[in-house]
């Protein structure tokens, strides 16, 4: 794996997994890529949605919850992450 190799990862404006170019790299470890389809440098995500990416599948569940008032959403959106040492 070196700069300029083409290496599948999520594209968030594409929203798919699409081809990218790596454009920087750390030891072994890839950086940023560059999707090929649009151009868009972004960090790379080993091929996954990312913590804080909002996948479609979110998306559908907060529309889902705000059509959906009167039920309450989880739990899970009081605790976002917050790290404390
Ligand atoms: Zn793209």
């Amino acid at each position: 794996m070196r700069l300029g190799d083409v290496i599948d990862d999520h594209c968030s404006r594409c929203k798919r997994t699409m081809d990218h170019s790596i454009v920087a790299m750390m030891g072994e470890e890839v950086l940023q890529v560059r999707c090929r389809t649009c151009n868009f440098e972004h960090k790379y995500r080993k091929n996954r949605g990312g913590k804080k990416e909002m996948t479609a599948q979110e998306a559908f569940n907060k529309v889902l919850a705000s059509v959906a008032i009167s039920q309450p959403p989880s739990q899970r959106d009081s605790g976002k992450t917050k790290k404390k040492k």
